[in-house]
């Protein structure tokens, strides 16, 4: 069992005296947060973060992870807010405890959609900092360590969310020692009778083998030494889970499997692992096709060794890999090796700058091998958070881009969807369409038939489906469905000013279309259904039209002149001057009467005239 002074001993190893006592002074605020409070098992509660905190320390983590594991279920369990961790340890531990919070209370929504795969990528997409993924992965590590007091339903669960959740992150993150004991411990839990068979046949087989492994390792030692090789020979043993897996998938007997004798070869250099390889190939026949070179074209996650099957003595297949103490720790570790090289005199560089180098390793090295980025891919969504993945109510996993909002959504599922959307529900409440939607998110539309796009949608809709199809659709529909929603939206214009179509004198009607030259009535209710004019202003300006056609009276007072390129807008003229046709003149937007007048959709102009005309010139040529 972990203790405070065991850990001691492993952050003297590596970290700084002050940063340290951070992570003591974290302990301490656990054991406090938790009293009173135990694990089923009966220790008290503050040995599991403990022991979280020693797994990551083991990994050399550095001191903001270890404080945010001794905290991470203080959120959780204590109801100690996020604040109060902020003013103790600082707003980045802070936001490490609440990443893993939140993960932690995911898994029960999520995992009734039953989303494996889209799980692990909402778990990377949802943790901006990777370490919280690490933390998380610890917190598990520990608690399938000690599933052994969960009743059988429980510890079923557990382990089967284990082995299709997290020991795949922990695959993606190419952290082998992680993931198979992910498995093993797992595959115990799932499946106890087959694992105990295979463990008592593994014992037994390990007996017969002893002396035959000895003895190859032997050969292959004393051949590397007689060539001046430096290399650590370590015979290797296939896990539970890995036998198991292979017995299914290859449908081959457990002894066909064990019959294969391992090795690995840990040598200093990259060269020297192809001048090993030589004295191997030398040493016994290699088997056709089955030499591998990882280091040339690594796996996607990284991974790097040599692997060659040789026919050994007696005719038993040897299957050796030769790697240096570098792809060793990358193979185990992973993501955390990283921490592991470059946790020295490196302290300012932030975990997101290491996570990103890593990626960018892993990168280089996919672009030289020129295999599949599709991992990359998966891994770097949560370093280049300009996505978001949100949930259909089916489970499905959509992948929009930031800020994008329920229309977008909507265009994604599918064109129809999007063109008759009228509303949604985001974690199954009502929210407005211009919401901008979240990574985790479940949403749902509310389609109707008779439903359009709404040109309004413009002012939100990001994705460039969602915009074009909605151009698109304005831009295309029908005339007469445009008349018919002209019509609709005019009415409700007059409406407004007590009036209506159907209550406006036919002459006042035509005189209008005459006068802004339309063609027809239909010309200019299509106007404005596309929005072209507004329809309140166009009800303002045919209901005070009364005197348009009839000769002014030249009275002396000055009567408005009708400037071209205004309509749609709400214009107010300057009283002081009097322009007259051919003067020029200017206009200016006005916030004030555009707040006043904001009501009724118009903006307001103030014209003046630069002109100052005598007035009764201008009385006399206003008609
Ligand atoms: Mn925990």
């Amino acid at each position: 069992m972990q203790t405070l002074d065991a850990l001691n001993t492993t952050l003297r190893s590596y970290l700084n005296p002050e940063q340290a006592n951070h992570v003591n002074r974290a302990y301490f605020y656990a054991e406090q947060a938790h009293y009173g409070q135990r694990r089923r098992s009966g220790e008290p509660y503050v040995t599991h973060p403990l022991a979280v905190a020693g797994i990551l320390a083991d990994m050399h983590m550095d001191h903001q992870s270890l404080i945010a594991a001794m905290l991470h279920d203080v959120i959780e369990d204590t109801g100690i807010e996020k604040d109060a961790i902020g003013e103790q340890f600082g707003p980045t531990v802070a936001e490490l405890v609440d990443g893993v919070s939140k993960l932690t209370q995911m898994e029960f929504q999520s995992l009734e959609e039953k989303q494996a795969e889209n799980f692990q990528k909402m778990a990377l997409a949802m943790a901006q900092d990777i370490r919280v993924i690490l933390v998380k992965l610890a917190d598990r590590l520990h608690n399938m360590r000690t599933l052994g007091v969960m009743p059988p339903e429980k510890r079923r669960r557990i382990a089967r969310e284990t082995l299709e959740i997290y020991s795949p992150i922990a695959m993606r993150l190419g952290m082998n020692s992680v993931r198979i004991e992910f498995e093993d411990l797992g595959f115990r839990a799932l499946y106890p009778m087959r694992a105990s068979r295979i463990e008592t046949a593994l014992r037994h087989a390990r007996g017969h083998r002893k002396e035959l492994v000895e003895k190859v390792r032997h050969q292959i030692e004393a051949t590397l030494q007689q060539e001046g090789h430096d290399a650590a020979v370590l015979g290797r043993e296939k896990h539970v889970y890995s036998i198991y897996k292979k017995m299914k998938s290859k449908r081959k007997s457990f002894s066909e499997i064990m019959d294969i004798y391992a090795f690995r070869i840990i040598v200093d250099s990259v060269d020297t692992c192809y001048r090993v390889l030589g004295c191997i190939h030398s040493l016994y026949k290699p088997i056709p096709g089955e030499f591998k070179d990882y280091i040339a074209i690594p796996k996607a996650n990284g991974y790097q060794s040599l692997h060659t099957v040789l026919m050994g003595m007696h005719g038993v297949p040897v299957e050796v890999q030769i790697r240096t103490r570098e792809m060793e720790d990358m193979a185990n570790n992973g993501i955390a090796a990283h921490w592991l090289y470059k946790s020295d005199g490196q302290a300012t560089q932030g975990s997101h700058a290491r996570a990103r180098e890593w990626v960018q390793g892993l990168l280089e090295m996919q672009q030289r091998a020129g295999n599949s980025l599709e991992f990359i891919e998966s891994v770097k969504i949560d370093l280049f958070p300009d996505e978001i993945y949100v949930f259909t109510p089916k489970g499905r996993i959509l992948e929009l881009p930031r800020r994008a909002t329920a229309v977008d959504f909507a265009y994604a599922v599918h064109t129809d969807v999007g063109n008759s959307c009228v509303a949604c529900r985001i974690n199954r409440q009502l929210a407005p369409l211009s919401e901008p939607l979240q990574s985790g998110q479940t949403v749902e539309i509310l389609t109707s038939p008779g439903a359009r796009p709404n040109p309004s949608w413009l002012d939100y809709a990001v994705t460039a489906k969602a915009r074009s199809n909605i151009h698109h659709f304005l831009k295309y529909q029908t005339r007469d469905d445009s008349v018919a929603l002209g019509r609709t939206l005019l009415d409700k214009g007059l409406s407004s000013f007590g009036s209506s179509l159907e209550n406006l004198p036919e002459k006042k009607l035509r005189d209008f279309l005459a006068q802004q030259r339309y063609g027809s009535m239909d010309d200019m209710l299509v106007d404005v259904a596309r929005g072209n004019r507004l329809p309140m202003f166009t009800a303002q300006q045919l209901l005070s039209s009364r005197d348009e056609g009839q000769p002014q009276q030249s009275d002396g007072a000055a009567q408005p002149v009708a400037i071209c390129g205004t309509e749609g807008f709400m214009v107010c003229y300057a009283r002081c001057c009097h322009p007259i046709p051919g003067d020029p003149i200017e206009g200016y937007l006005s916030l004030e009467r555009v707040w006043s007048c904001i009501a009724s959709a118009a903006i307001t102009w103030w014209i003046y005239a630069t002109t100052m005309s005598a007035v009764s010139r201008c009385a006399g040529m206003t008609q």
